[in-house]
Protein backbone atom coordinates (compact mmCIF):
# COMPACT_ATOMS: atom_id res chain seq x y z
CA UNK A 1 0.00 0.00 0.00
CA UNK A 2 1.15 3.02 -0.66
CA UNK A 3 1.47 6.13 1.41
CA UNK A 4 -1.00 8.41 -0.25
CA UNK A 5 -3.04 5.52 -0.63
CA UNK A 6 -3.09 5.04 3.56
CA UNK A 7 -3.90 8.61 4.16
CA UNK A 8 -6.69 8.42 1.49
CA UNK A 9 -8.16 5.93 4.21
CA UNK A 10 -7.28 7.66 6.99
CA UNK A 11 -8.80 11.18 5.57
CA UNK A 12 -11.95 9.31 4.40
CA UNK A 13 -12.83 8.03 7.85
CA UNK A 14 -12.35 11.45 9.60
CA UNK A 15 -14.36 13.00 7.10
CA UNK A 16 -17.00 9.93 7.87
CA UNK A 17 -16.61 11.19 11.68
CA UNK A 18 -17.17 14.57 10.55
CA UNK A 19 -13.37 15.59 12.12
CA UNK A 20 -10.42 17.31 10.17
CA UNK A 21 -7.18 15.23 10.19
CA UNK A 22 -3.24 16.04 9.83
CA UNK A 23 -0.16 14.21 9.43
CA UNK A 24 2.43 16.18 11.71
CA UNK A 25 5.80 16.00 13.67
CA UNK A 26 8.76 13.62 12.74
CA UNK A 27 7.26 12.14 9.27
CA UNK A 28 6.20 15.56 7.46
CA UNK A 29 9.80 16.79 9.08
CA UNK A 30 11.46 14.01 7.71
CA UNK A 31 9.89 14.32 4.02
CA UNK A 32 11.26 17.39 3.13
CA UNK A 33 14.91 16.24 4.26
CA UNK A 34 13.93 13.71 1.67
CA UNK A 35 13.55 10.80 3.93
CA UNK A 36 10.64 8.77 3.88
CA UNK A 37 9.59 6.98 7.28
CA UNK A 38 6.86 4.66 8.07
CA UNK A 39 6.29 6.06 11.24
CA UNK A 40 3.79 8.96 11.29
CA UNK A 41 1.70 10.92 13.51
CA UNK A 42 -1.64 12.31 13.12
CA UNK A 43 -3.40 15.14 14.99
CA UNK A 44 -7.43 14.78 14.70
CA UNK A 45 -9.61 18.54 15.00
CA UNK A 46 -11.86 16.23 17.16
CA UNK A 47 -12.21 13.51 19.55
CA UNK A 48 -9.83 11.35 19.14
CA UNK A 49 -11.39 8.08 21.04
CA UNK A 50 -14.12 8.28 18.52
CA UNK A 51 -11.89 8.07 15.72
CA UNK A 52 -10.64 5.34 17.01
CA UNK A 53 -13.86 3.35 16.90
CA UNK A 54 -14.40 4.71 13.02
CA UNK A 55 -10.75 3.62 12.01
CA UNK A 56 -10.80 0.11 13.40
CA UNK A 57 -14.00 -0.34 11.55
CA UNK A 58 -13.25 0.85 8.41
CA UNK A 59 -9.55 -0.63 8.07
CA UNK A 60 -10.33 -3.70 9.71
CA UNK A 61 -7.50 -3.21 12.62
CA UNK A 62 -6.81 -6.21 14.83
CA UNK A 63 -5.51 -4.25 17.65
CA UNK A 64 -5.53 -1.17 18.48
CA UNK A 65 -3.62 0.59 21.73
CA UNK A 66 -5.54 3.20 23.34
CA UNK A 67 -4.65 5.74 26.02
CA UNK A 68 -7.97 7.40 26.38
CA UNK A 69 -6.19 9.96 29.58
CA UNK A 70 -4.00 11.46 26.83
CA UNK A 71 -6.47 11.58 24.20
CA UNK A 72 -4.07 9.59 21.56
CA UNK A 73 -4.10 5.60 20.49
CA UNK A 74 -2.05 3.68 17.95
CA UNK A 75 -1.83 1.35 15.66
CA UNK A 76 0.28 -0.99 12.93
CA UNK A 77 -1.10 -1.19 9.56
CA UNK A 78 0.87 -2.79 6.52
CA UNK A 79 4.12 -2.50 8.10
CA UNK A 80 3.13 1.55 9.36
CA UNK A 81 3.14 2.66 12.72
CA UNK A 82 0.53 4.74 13.11
CA UNK A 83 -0.32 7.57 15.97
CA UNK A 84 -3.26 10.07 16.30
CA UNK A 85 -3.76 12.67 19.10
CA UNK A 86 -6.55 14.93 19.83
CA UNK A 87 -5.82 18.32 18.70
CA UNK A 88 -5.32 19.57 22.11
CA UNK A 89 -4.49 22.85 24.23
CA UNK A 90 -2.14 22.63 27.55
CA UNK A 91 -2.08 24.91 30.12
CA UNK A 92 0.32 24.13 33.16
CA UNK A 93 0.22 26.13 36.28
CA UNK A 94 2.87 26.80 38.99
CA UNK A 95 2.05 24.61 41.51
CA UNK A 96 1.13 21.30 39.33
CA UNK A 97 3.38 19.18 36.39
CA UNK A 98 0.11 18.10 35.41
CA UNK A 99 -1.41 19.89 32.80
CA UNK A 100 -4.37 20.52 31.80
CA UNK A 101 -6.17 19.76 28.31
CA UNK A 102 -8.55 21.38 26.31
CA UNK A 103 -9.77 20.62 22.43
CA UNK A 104 -8.48 23.10 20.41
CA UNK A 105 -7.69 23.31 16.84
CA UNK A 106 -4.99 23.23 14.35
CA UNK A 107 -2.92 26.34 15.14
CA UNK A 108 -2.90 25.89 19.02
CA UNK A 109 -2.31 22.43 18.77
CA UNK A 110 1.06 22.88 17.13
CA UNK A 111 1.70 25.98 19.45
CA UNK A 112 2.39 23.23 22.10
CA UNK A 113 4.94 21.10 20.43
CA UNK A 114 8.60 21.42 21.63
CA UNK A 115 10.49 22.85 18.05
CA UNK A 116 9.59 25.12 15.10
CA UNK A 117 10.96 21.95 13.02
CA UNK A 118 8.35 19.36 14.51
CA UNK A 119 5.27 21.77 13.81
CA UNK A 120 4.84 21.13 10.44
CA UNK A 121 1.54 19.88 9.48
CA UNK A 122 0.90 18.04 6.04
CA UNK A 123 -2.79 18.37 4.62
CA UNK A 124 -4.44 14.83 3.72
CA UNK A 125 -7.50 15.99 1.70
CA UNK A 126 -7.99 14.77 -1.69
CA UNK A 127 -7.93 18.36 -2.90
CA UNK A 128 -5.14 19.75 -1.08
CA UNK A 129 -2.85 16.15 -0.36
CA UNK A 130 0.88 17.32 0.23
CA UNK A 131 0.10 20.90 1.20
CA UNK A 132 2.32 21.76 4.02
CA UNK A 133 0.97 24.32 6.93
CA UNK A 134 3.82 25.79 8.17
CA UNK A 135 2.96 28.18 11.09
CA UNK A 136 6.56 28.68 12.99
CA UNK A 137 8.42 28.94 9.74
CA UNK A 138 9.85 25.23 10.37
CA UNK A 139 10.59 25.00 6.77
CA UNK A 140 12.97 27.83 6.89
CA UNK A 141 14.79 26.48 10.21
CA UNK A 142 15.11 22.83 9.11
CA UNK A 143 16.74 24.49 5.60
CA UNK A 144 19.05 26.86 8.10
CA UNK A 145 19.94 23.79 10.32
CA UNK A 146 17.99 25.26 13.48
CA UNK A 147 16.68 23.70 16.43
CA UNK A 148 14.02 26.48 18.12
CA UNK A 149 10.94 26.92 20.17
CA UNK A 150 7.57 27.97 18.56
CA UNK A 151 7.19 29.80 21.57
CA UNK A 152 9.38 31.51 24.58
CA UNK A 153 11.77 28.89 24.69
CA UNK A 154 11.65 28.97 29.10
CA UNK A 155 7.61 28.65 29.01
CA UNK A 156 8.26 25.63 26.61
CA UNK A 157 10.75 23.99 28.40
CA UNK A 158 9.33 25.24 31.59
CA UNK A 159 6.27 23.34 30.64
CA UNK A 160 7.82 19.75 29.51
CA UNK A 161 11.66 20.31 30.41
CA UNK A 162 12.30 16.72 28.82
CA UNK A 163 12.12 18.71 25.71
CA UNK A 164 15.53 20.35 26.59
CA UNK A 165 16.97 16.58 25.96
CA UNK A 166 15.02 16.59 22.47
CA UNK A 167 16.57 19.89 22.05
CA UNK A 168 19.85 17.96 22.02
CA UNK A 169 18.63 14.60 20.50
CA UNK A 170 17.25 16.31 16.81
CA UNK A 171 20.65 18.56 17.14
CA UNK A 172 22.65 15.55 17.46
CA UNK A 173 20.49 12.96 14.89
CA UNK A 174 20.26 15.51 12.15
CA UNK A 175 23.63 17.45 12.82
CA UNK A 176 21.71 21.23 13.29
CA UNK A 177 22.36 23.90 15.65
CA UNK A 178 20.51 25.25 18.56
CA UNK A 179 19.77 28.56 18.21
CA UNK A 180 21.03 31.06 21.06
CA UNK A 181 17.98 32.24 22.99
CA UNK A 182 16.94 28.49 23.11
CA UNK A 183 20.01 27.26 24.34
CA UNK A 184 20.52 29.76 26.56
CA UNK A 185 16.85 29.70 28.23
CA UNK A 186 18.16 25.02 28.54
CA UNK A 187 21.05 26.80 30.51
CA UNK A 188 19.12 28.67 32.55
CA UNK A 189 16.59 26.30 33.33
CA UNK A 190 18.15 22.75 33.12
CA UNK A 191 18.00 22.43 36.90
CA UNK A 192 14.23 21.42 36.11
CA UNK A 193 15.21 18.71 34.53
CA UNK A 194 14.89 16.62 38.06
CA UNK A 195 11.45 16.53 38.01
CA UNK A 196 11.08 14.39 34.99
CA UNK A 197 11.04 10.75 35.10
CA UNK A 198 13.87 8.94 34.59
CA UNK A 199 12.86 6.32 31.79
CA UNK A 200 11.41 9.44 29.34
CA UNK A 201 15.30 10.58 30.22
CA UNK A 202 16.74 7.28 29.04
CA UNK A 203 15.06 7.29 26.67
CA UNK A 204 15.74 10.83 24.88
CA UNK A 205 19.41 9.61 25.85
CA UNK A 206 19.30 6.51 23.99
CA UNK A 207 18.44 7.96 20.71
CA UNK A 208 21.22 10.65 21.12
CA UNK A 209 23.87 7.42 22.04
CA UNK A 210 22.15 5.90 18.40
CA UNK A 211 23.43 9.41 16.20
CA UNK A 212 25.85 8.55 13.79
CA UNK A 213 28.47 10.46 15.64
CA UNK A 214 26.93 10.36 19.24
CA UNK A 215 29.76 12.51 20.48
CA UNK A 216 27.93 15.87 19.01
CA UNK A 217 25.03 15.29 21.35
CA UNK A 218 27.44 14.04 24.11
CA UNK A 219 29.16 17.42 23.57
CA UNK A 220 25.16 19.20 23.78
CA UNK A 221 24.53 17.28 26.82
CA UNK A 222 27.88 18.89 28.25
CA UNK A 223 27.73 22.35 27.29
CA UNK A 224 24.09 23.02 28.31
CA UNK A 225 24.44 21.71 31.70
CA UNK A 226 22.47 18.96 31.24
CA UNK A 227 24.57 15.82 31.26
CA UNK A 228 25.68 17.14 34.85
CA UNK A 229 22.13 16.67 36.14
CA UNK A 230 21.66 13.27 35.40
CA UNK A 231 25.01 11.92 34.24
CA UNK A 232 27.50 13.79 37.01
CA UNK A 233 29.78 10.49 36.80
CA UNK A 234 30.15 11.61 33.30
CA UNK A 235 31.55 15.10 33.44
CA UNK A 236 33.82 14.39 36.10
CA UNK A 237 36.10 12.66 33.19
CA UNK A 238 36.86 16.16 32.16
CA UNK A 239 39.91 17.57 32.49
CA UNK A 240 43.97 17.36 32.64
CA UNK A 241 45.83 17.22 35.59
CA UNK A 242 49.99 17.94 35.06
CA UNK A 243 52.53 17.22 37.87
CA UNK A 244 56.52 17.48 37.41
CA UNK A 245 56.04 16.36 33.29
CA UNK A 246 53.61 13.80 34.00
CA UNK A 247 50.28 14.50 32.10
CA UNK A 248 47.13 12.05 31.96
CA UNK A 249 44.64 12.57 28.99
CA UNK A 250 41.07 13.88 29.15
CA UNK A 251 39.38 10.84 29.57
CA UNK A 252 36.18 12.84 28.50
CA UNK A 253 37.31 13.69 25.28
CA UNK A 254 38.87 10.19 24.54
CA UNK A 255 35.90 8.19 25.90
CA UNK A 256 33.83 9.93 22.96
CA UNK A 257 36.31 9.31 20.46
CA UNK A 258 36.28 5.71 21.57
CA UNK A 259 32.33 6.34 21.57
CA UNK A 260 32.31 7.46 18.07
CA UNK A 261 34.76 4.53 16.93
CA UNK A 262 32.46 2.19 18.08
CA UNK A 263 29.27 4.01 16.42
CA UNK A 264 31.06 4.16 13.26
CA UNK A 265 31.32 0.54 13.16
CA UNK A 266 27.59 0.13 13.49
CA UNK A 267 27.71 -0.47 17.63
CA UNK A 268 24.56 -1.38 19.05
CA UNK A 269 22.91 0.64 22.01
CA UNK A 270 24.43 -1.57 24.44
CA UNK A 271 28.16 -1.43 23.17
CA UNK A 272 28.03 2.02 22.54
CA UNK A 273 26.80 2.37 26.36
CA UNK A 274 30.13 -0.17 26.67
CA UNK A 275 32.19 2.44 25.16
CA UNK A 276 30.97 5.48 27.52
CA UNK A 277 31.17 3.35 30.62
CA UNK A 278 34.97 1.82 29.78
CA UNK A 279 36.80 4.52 32.00
CA UNK A 280 34.38 5.57 34.13
CA UNK A 281 36.33 5.05 37.15
CA UNK A 282 39.54 6.20 36.16
CA UNK A 283 38.50 9.91 38.36
CA UNK A 284 38.20 7.45 41.44
CA UNK A 285 41.47 5.40 41.35
CA UNK A 286 43.46 8.57 40.09
CA UNK A 287 47.28 7.91 41.99
CA UNK A 288 50.03 9.69 41.22
CA UNK A 289 53.71 8.12 41.80
CA UNK A 290 56.96 10.26 40.91
CA UNK A 291 58.23 7.96 39.18
CA UNK A 292 55.98 6.69 36.66
CA UNK A 293 53.40 9.55 36.42
CA UNK A 294 49.56 8.89 36.46
CA UNK A 295 48.13 5.54 37.00
CA UNK A 296 44.63 4.00 37.51
CA UNK A 297 44.97 0.74 39.06
CA UNK A 298 41.95 -1.24 39.21
CA UNK A 299 39.71 1.52 36.82
CA UNK A 300 38.04 -1.74 35.24
CA UNK A 301 36.93 -2.86 38.16
CA UNK A 302 35.76 -0.05 40.16
CA UNK A 303 34.54 0.63 36.02
CA UNK A 304 32.12 -2.52 35.95
CA UNK A 305 30.90 -1.93 39.43
CA UNK A 306 30.42 1.84 38.91
CA UNK A 307 28.41 0.79 35.58
CA UNK A 308 26.15 -1.51 37.11
CA UNK A 309 24.93 1.42 39.85
CA UNK A 310 24.60 3.87 37.38
CA UNK A 311 22.98 1.97 34.60
CA UNK A 312 20.53 0.68 37.34
CA UNK A 313 19.47 4.75 38.27
CA UNK A 314 19.25 5.08 34.53
CA UNK A 315 16.98 2.35 34.50
CA UNK A 316 18.47 0.23 32.11
CA UNK A 317 17.55 -3.04 31.64
CA UNK A 318 19.35 -6.15 33.47
CA UNK A 319 20.54 -7.72 30.56
CA UNK A 320 22.27 -4.44 29.26
CA UNK A 321 23.74 -3.55 32.40
CA UNK A 322 25.24 -7.32 32.92
CA UNK A 323 26.77 -7.03 29.23
CA UNK A 324 28.45 -3.14 30.15
CA UNK A 325 29.99 -4.31 33.29
CA UNK A 326 31.30 -7.58 31.59
CA UNK A 327 32.94 -5.59 28.86
CA UNK A 328 34.20 -2.35 31.31
CA UNK A 329 35.62 -5.29 33.43
CA UNK A 330 37.37 -7.03 30.91
CA UNK A 331 38.42 -4.26 28.59
CA UNK A 332 42.13 -4.38 29.41
CA UNK A 333 42.39 -8.36 29.21
CA UNK A 334 43.32 -8.71 25.42
CA UNK A 335 45.90 -5.79 25.38
CA UNK A 336 47.75 -7.60 28.49
CA UNK A 337 47.45 -10.81 25.99
CA UNK A 338 49.88 -9.24 23.08
CA UNK A 339 53.45 -10.64 24.53
CA UNK A 340 55.19 -13.21 22.26
CA UNK A 341 55.28 -16.01 24.98
CA UNK A 342 51.89 -15.50 26.61
CA UNK A 343 50.28 -19.02 27.25
CA UNK A 344 47.61 -20.76 25.88
CA UNK A 345 46.04 -20.73 29.40
CA UNK A 346 45.41 -17.03 29.82
CA UNK A 347 43.65 -16.66 26.43
CA UNK A 348 41.54 -19.48 27.17
CA UNK A 349 40.71 -17.36 30.59
CA UNK A 350 39.72 -14.58 28.64
CA UNK A 351 37.64 -16.52 25.90
CA UNK A 352 35.97 -18.55 28.68
CA UNK A 353 35.37 -15.08 30.62
CA UNK A 354 34.31 -13.24 27.99
CA UNK A 355 32.49 -16.15 26.43
CA UNK A 356 29.58 -14.72 23.60
CA UNK A 357 30.70 -11.03 24.29
CA UNK A 358 34.36 -11.87 22.82
CA UNK A 359 33.65 -10.45 19.85
CA UNK A 360 32.11 -7.18 20.93
CA UNK A 361 35.10 -6.67 23.55
CA UNK A 362 37.65 -6.86 20.68
CA UNK A 363 35.54 -4.25 18.95
CA UNK A 364 35.69 -2.12 22.09
CA UNK A 365 39.29 -2.51 22.45
CA UNK A 366 40.57 -1.40 19.04
CA UNK A 367 37.67 1.65 19.27
CA UNK A 368 40.03 2.78 22.53
CA UNK A 369 43.02 3.14 20.38
CA UNK A 370 42.98 6.80 20.07
CA UNK A 371 46.56 7.76 19.91
CA UNK A 372 47.26 10.30 17.32
CA UNK A 373 50.39 9.20 16.26
CA UNK A 374 49.94 7.07 13.52
CA UNK A 375 53.16 4.07 14.17
CA UNK A 376 51.38 3.66 17.20
CA UNK A 377 48.02 2.79 15.98
CA UNK A 378 49.43 0.88 13.37
CA UNK A 379 51.31 -1.34 16.46
CA UNK A 380 48.39 -1.34 18.60
CA UNK A 381 46.43 -2.98 16.00
CA UNK A 382 48.59 -5.31 14.53
CA UNK A 383 48.75 -6.43 18.35
CA UNK A 384 45.02 -6.66 18.89
CA UNK A 385 45.32 -8.73 15.25
CA UNK A 386 47.69 -11.29 16.67
CA UNK A 387 45.33 -11.54 19.80
CA UNK A 388 42.79 -12.26 18.04
CA UNK A 389 45.05 -15.09 16.15
CA UNK A 390 45.82 -16.76 19.27
CA UNK A 391 41.92 -16.60 20.65
CA UNK A 392 41.11 -18.61 16.67
CA UNK A 393 44.04 -21.00 17.72
CA UNK A 394 42.94 -22.03 21.34
CA UNK A 395 39.31 -22.04 20.42
CA UNK A 396 39.79 -24.22 17.65
CA UNK A 397 42.08 -26.49 19.87
CA UNK A 398 39.20 -26.84 22.73
CA UNK A 399 36.13 -25.08 21.81
CA UNK A 400 35.68 -23.20 24.63
CA UNK A 401 32.96 -20.96 24.19
CA UNK A 402 30.00 -21.00 26.42
CA UNK A 403 32.08 -23.29 28.03
CA UNK A 404 30.31 -25.47 30.76
CA UNK A 405 32.08 -27.85 32.73
CA UNK A 406 31.72 -31.70 31.67
CA UNK A 407 30.81 -32.52 35.38
CA UNK A 408 27.62 -31.56 36.47
CA UNK A 409 27.30 -31.06 40.63
CA UNK A 410 24.51 -34.10 41.03
CA UNK A 411 27.61 -36.12 39.24
CA UNK A 412 29.83 -35.09 41.75
CA UNK A 413 27.25 -35.41 44.94
CA UNK A 414 26.87 -38.92 43.67
CA UNK A 415 31.19 -39.63 43.30
CA UNK A 416 31.63 -38.72 46.69
CA UNK A 417 28.45 -39.48 48.23
CA UNK A 418 28.05 -35.83 49.37
CA UNK A 419 25.02 -33.60 50.40
CA UNK A 420 24.52 -30.25 48.55
CA UNK A 421 26.71 -27.42 50.21
CA UNK A 422 30.23 -25.57 49.07
CA UNK A 423 31.80 -29.21 49.07
CA UNK A 424 30.27 -29.63 45.48
CA UNK A 425 31.10 -26.23 44.79
CA UNK A 426 35.13 -26.18 45.83
CA UNK A 427 35.29 -29.48 43.37
CA UNK A 428 33.41 -28.02 40.25
CA UNK A 429 35.73 -24.86 40.63
CA UNK A 430 38.51 -27.46 40.69
CA UNK A 431 38.04 -29.15 37.74
CA UNK A 432 37.10 -25.48 35.84
CA UNK A 433 40.30 -24.49 37.14
CA UNK A 434 42.23 -27.70 35.71
CA UNK A 435 40.29 -27.11 32.13
CA UNK A 436 41.35 -24.11 32.40
CA UNK A 437 45.27 -24.19 32.91
CA UNK A 438 45.43 -27.18 29.96
CA UNK A 439 45.50 -30.19 32.78
CA UNK A 440 42.65 -31.53 31.33
CA UNK A 441 40.70 -31.91 28.62
CA UNK A 442 37.22 -30.14 28.16
CA UNK A 443 35.88 -33.54 28.26
CA UNK A 444 33.70 -35.53 30.73
CA UNK A 445 35.25 -38.87 30.98
CA UNK A 446 38.72 -37.50 31.24
CA UNK A 447 37.38 -34.78 34.20
CA UNK A 448 35.74 -37.70 36.00
CA UNK A 449 39.08 -39.45 35.94
CA UNK A 450 40.91 -36.45 36.54
CA UNK A 451 38.72 -35.89 39.89
CA UNK A 452 39.07 -39.84 40.76
CA UNK A 453 42.73 -38.89 40.66
CA UNK A 454 42.62 -36.21 43.39
CA UNK A 455 39.85 -37.38 45.26
CA UNK A 456 41.99 -37.60 48.91
CA UNK A 457 43.58 -34.19 48.46
CA UNK A 458 39.96 -32.87 47.59
CA UNK A 459 38.64 -34.71 50.53
CA UNK A 460 41.09 -33.30 52.76
P1 LIG B 1 10.89 10.53 15.73
O1 LIG B 1 9.56 9.80 15.65
O2 LIG B 1 11.70 10.52 14.51
O3 LIG B 1 11.65 10.17 16.96
P2 LIG B 1 9.19 12.80 16.09
O4 LIG B 1 9.44 14.25 15.84
O5 LIG B 1 8.11 12.16 15.32
O6 LIG B 1 10.57 12.09 15.89
P3 LIG B 1 7.86 11.87 18.42
O7 LIG B 1 8.42 11.67 19.78
O8 LIG B 1 7.35 10.72 17.63
O9 LIG B 1 8.98 12.66 17.64
O10 LIG B 1 6.70 12.95 18.57
C1 LIG B 1 5.86 13.32 17.48
C2 LIG B 1 5.60 14.82 17.51
O11 LIG B 1 4.93 15.15 18.73
C3 LIG B 1 6.86 15.65 17.52
O12 LIG B 1 7.31 15.93 16.20
C4 LIG B 1 6.41 16.90 18.21
O13 LIG B 1 5.68 17.71 17.33
C5 LIG B 1 5.44 16.38 19.24
N1 LIG B 1 6.06 16.08 20.54
C6 LIG B 1 6.52 14.90 21.00
N2 LIG B 1 6.99 14.98 22.24
C7 LIG B 1 6.82 16.26 22.61
C8 LIG B 1 7.07 16.99 23.81
N3 LIG B 1 7.64 16.42 24.87
N4 LIG B 1 6.73 18.29 23.82
C9 LIG B 1 6.17 18.87 22.76
N5 LIG B 1 5.90 18.26 21.62
C10 LIG B 1 6.21 16.96 21.53
MG1 LIG C 1 7.29 10.15 15.46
Amino acid sequence: MTTKELFGKIYQAAQNCGYEIYVVGGYVRDLQLGKNSKDIDFVVVGDAMRFADQLKKELHLRTLVRYPRFGTFMTRYYGYTLEFVNAREESYSSHSRKPVTRQADLRSDLSRRDFTINTLAMDISPQGYGRVIDVYHGIDDLQKGVIRTPLEPEQTFADDPLRMIRAVRFAARLGFTIEEKTFKAIRKIRDRLKIVSQERITDEFNKILMADAPSAGMRLLDESGLLEIFFPEFTALKGVEQKKKFHHKDVFYHTLEVLDNVAAGGGDLKLRLAALFHDIAKPRTKRFSEQTGWTFHGHEVVGARMAKAILRRMKYPAETIEYVAKLVGLHLRPMALVDEEVTDSAVRRLIFLAGNELDDLMTLCRADITSKNPNRVKRYRNNYDRVVQKVLEVEERDRLRNFQPPVRGDEIMRMFDLQPGPMVGKIKKFIEEAILNGDVPNDHDACVAYINQHKEELLS
